[in-house]
């Protein structure tokens, strides 16, 4: 079996450190963000309105799996909104404390930018419903009797939430955001537009069919477009003198063992012991986990969403089920299981 380094994939969605958090290639400005266009259009609105009516911008919550730049966008509505970006996290709030000190601390209009807020801890969640409606927060001093609570009125404020998994927020949470917006996966017309502002950028030359061919294999991820071309660039410095076209780009990324469709050696492993072992499913979304070794929920945010969209896997009331599309994609004829097995279908 080979080797997998399973934190560091090439095709992770999820942040990796050589993605280094303020980067050069993020765009500041609405019109720099490339696809996503009902988004954009929708937020364009709500943003010119809040400005028109000198308000803070309602409440927004972007939902959808990691690397569709969720953070990004949350970055730019502040910059449309000219105020300032405050950025943190769900697990990084750990006392009710941790959020009043960042809440006390933000002027008129400012945005706060909540990522993965879906882990929120509740002592934590339940200080910012008040925060959110009514503009105030109630801090609980001491325990018991002698117990103190000090009514603090803050400024108004925008909160951005990011989450991978809108059904996983409490319903108070998500009824206190007025605007809810779901990123998509991008076409590969998008990331290729994505990935040759990038190499321009970064002063790499990329013929067009150089940057289709790394964004077809991006799993529909801006996060992934970026990380390839970064590679792709070192492999077109030493075998075609920094030029990135079609070729070397095939060249490259095969080198990297991410084929044609984005897909890498786990997703392959996956798919191949679903069918091997398990007929094809439906197989249960805890098994599939067990099988890769991953968590149950790294599978559904970050492997299934690509998997579905490319219609290699359905999920189904009793399990996931590997569609023909992976069949013919792995080489094995559908309808024949290679254990010898009975193929079972639903
Ligand atoms: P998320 O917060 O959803 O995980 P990020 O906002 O961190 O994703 O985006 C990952 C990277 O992808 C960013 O650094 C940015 O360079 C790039 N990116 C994301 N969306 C776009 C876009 N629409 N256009 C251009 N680049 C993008």
């Amino acid at each position: 079996m080979e080797e997998m380094d399973y934190e560091n994939r090439l095709v992770s969605m999820e942040f990796l450190p050589e993605d280094d958090g303020d980067n050069p290639l993020r765009p500041r400005t609405l019109d720099e963000y490339i696809g996503q266009q009902k988004v954009k259009d929708n937020l364009k609105v709500y943003i010119d309105a809040a400005k028109m009516r000198k308000e803070a911008l309602d409440h927004v919550l972007l939902y959808g799996p990691p690397g569709l730049g969720k953070t990004t966008l949350a970055a730019i509505i502040a910059n449309e909104m000219g105020v300032n970006f405050r950025i943190t996290s769900g697990p990084a709030l750990e006392r009710p404390g941790d959020l009043a000190a960042l809440l006390t601390n933000m002027d008129e209009g400012d945005v706060l930018f909540i990522d993965e807020i879906h882990r929120l801890p509740r002592t934590v969640e339940e200080i910012l419903y008040p925060a959110m409606e009514d503009f105030a927060i109630d801090i609980i001093n001491g325990k018991g009797q002698g117990a103190t609570s000090i009514h603090l009125p803050l400024q108004r404020f925008t909160l951005i939430g990011a989450t991978t998994r809108a059904g996983q927020l409490s319903a108070p949470l998500r009824d206190r955001f007025g605007v809810v917006l779901r990123l998509e996966l991008y076409t590969p017309e998008e990331l290729g537009a994505i990935v040759s502002r990038s190499a321009r950028i970064l002063g790499a030359a990329i013929t067009m069919d150089g940057a289709l061919e790394i964004a077809s294999r991006s799993r529909g991820t801006p996060r992934i477009a970026n990380r390839l071309l970064k590679r792709v660039r070192d492999f077109a410095l030493v075998l075609n003198h920094g030029e990135i076209d079609e070729e070397t780009a095939r060249v490259a990324l095969a080198r990297m063992e991410v084929d044609e469709l984005g897909l890498d050696l786990v997703d392959r492993r996956m798919l191949r012991a679903m069918i091997e072992h398990y007929h094809g499913g439906p197989v249960g979304l805890e098994t599939v986990a067990a099988v890769v070794g991953e968590e149950a929920v790294t599978i559904e945010d970050v492997y299934e969403p690509y998997l579905m969209q490319i219609g290699f896997l359905s999920r189904t009331p009793r399990g996931r089920v590997v569609l023909p599309a992976a069949y013919d994609h792995l080489g094995i004829p559908y309808g024949e299981s290679p254990a010898g097995g009975q193929q079972s279908l639903f």
